[in-house]
């Protein structure tokens, strides 16, 4: 290590919340107050759900909330700016929609990135996060990164403050691992490119959430002969409600409004609006999905299998491909489906910075379920001995909001975070 290189700031991952945060504190540094940031991350490149970018997905907020715009509309890093240098600004208003593709979004996200190459280190997992003054008062932390692959012997990068956005890891049915032929969705891309070759002719898709219902939508569209079961334990799809009045939960007031609610409240704000992410799907989707299993009824050619009010209750690896018991619950009938591929729609954990925190930990405030206390600033409250900054980006649905892992305030929580970072770093 560098001894003399202490950075202002570590970043743990540069998907999009670190990256808007490099943006905010680089206009803010154009602004004369300079600080030093360097993000780790683990990809190869940037990446944002490349498993997911499924031709013709769209976006779920729209354009505006890009990285920049709801905290500076005038910045050069929007995606009104990034369609201007592709020369597709005119295009892209004739579409008449605020939706972007996701393959579109992606390639912004991309750009945007590349802007900032000599600020990120990629291929670089950090593994830890250390005192870097010992026992005593902690002036500065230690993040362990290692670079490549697992032989290597990690570096150390020392850092006043840290910021950790890593996202959430796919989570998987208990008990059933992932293998050639079972997939968390976030790998399906790449899932079926593996085995596309080998001219699959059914698919098994769990879980009833966006995820799943593009997943379905995709498989079906896609391998054309083949059988496509959907298996989920609603009764059907549910709408994602984006309607007007709900959406401004997902306004930047709607943080102070969740931070300063009782915990009772807090829990009644989630119960009342998780449907605006959770276990719901876009409507037009869903129609689609309706009508090509009515026309299907009607045909007689039925490829779509909606298995509804059901769960998986076997999956057993016969030579190349799987068998898969279906339960039907409320009667406890059974459906076997051989498939070539298992795709588990089954959602993210969020990744508990806690596991990252090392000596550290012990020194951090909990809230009365175990989860790290923040403060508004998104800053984990500690004892007085730690006198440089742990903060998280989108960890804090508990306290924050539903907003915090979702995109519609990327721009203004980084742009919080970077002004109270630059004032404390002046
Ligand atoms: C398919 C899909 C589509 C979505 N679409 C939308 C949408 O349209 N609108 C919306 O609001 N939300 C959407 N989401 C929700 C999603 O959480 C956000 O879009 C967004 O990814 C959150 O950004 P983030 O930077 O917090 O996390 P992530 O995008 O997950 O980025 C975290 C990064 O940290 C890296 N990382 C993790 N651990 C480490 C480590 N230890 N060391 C170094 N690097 C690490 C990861 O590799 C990753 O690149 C979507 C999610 C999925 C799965």
């Amino acid at each position: 290590m560098d001894a003399d290189a202490v950075l202002d700031i570590a970043g743990v991952g540069f998907g999009p919340a670190n990256l808007a945060l490099a943006i905010a504190l680089d206009e803010m540094d154009s602004a004369g107050r300079a600080v030093t940031a360097r993000f780790f991350e683990a990809q190869e490149r940037f990446g944002w759900h490349r498993g997911m970018l499924i031709e013709g997905a769209t976006m779920q907020v729209p354009f505006l909330k890009d990285l920049v715009t709801m905290r500076n509309p005038t910045s050069r890093f929007s995606f009104l700016s990034f369609l201007h240098t592709r020369g597709r600004i005119v295009d892209f208003a004739n579409t008449k929609t605020f939706f972007p593709l996701r393959t579109e979004f992606h390639e912004y996200l991309a750009w945007a990135a590349e802007q900032f190459e000599n600020r990120v280190s990629y291929r670089s997992e950090v593994i830890g996060i250390r005192s870097a003054t010992g026992p005593g008062d902690v002036e500065a932390v230690d993040v362990s990164v290692r670079v490549g692959g697992r032989d290597e012997a990690p570096r150390t990068h020392r850092a006043r403050n840290v910021v950790i956005a890593a996202g959430g890891r796919p989570r998987m049915p208990e008990g059933l691992p992932e293998s050639e032929r079972i997939w968390h969705s976030s790998r399906l891309l790449d899932g079926v490119q593996a085995i596309a070759g080998s001219k699959p002719s059914s698919f098994v898709v769990l879980g009833s959430g966006q995820s799943a219902a593009e997943a379905v939508d995709y498989l079906h569209c896609e391998f054309t002969d083949a059988q496509v079961h959907s298996v989920h334990s609603r009764y059907g799809y549910s709408v994602a409600d984006d309607s007007s009045f709900t959406n401004s939960i997902f306004n930047p007031v709607a943080v102070d409004h969740h931070f300063a609610a009782s915990e009772s409240v807090r829990r009644s704000l989630h119960a009342y609006h998780a449907n605006t992410n959770y276990s719901v799907v876009d409507e037009g989707l869903i129609r689609r999905l309706y009508q090509t299993s009515y026309l299907e009824s009607v045909t007689g050619r039925r490829r779509l299998h909606v298995h509804k009010v059901s769960r998986l209750v076997e999956v057993t690896p016969v030579g190349e491909r799987l068998r898969i018991v279906i339960e039907f619950l409320p009667d406890g009938s059974t459906t076997t489906v051989e498939a070539d591929a298992l795709v588990c729609a089954t959602g993210y954990l969020r990744a508990d910075p806690a596991s990252l925190l090392g000596d550290l930990l012990p020194r951090c405030r909990r809230d009365g379920q175990g989860r790290l206390l923040l403060d508004r600033n998104r800053r984990v409250a500690t004892d007085e001995s730690v006198k440089c900054g742990i903060y998280v980006l989108g960890y804090g649905e508990h306290s924050h909001g539903l907003s915090e892992t979702l995109l519609s305030l990327t721009a203004v929580r980084a742009g919080e975070l970077a002004e109270v970072l630059t004032k404390e770093l002046v």
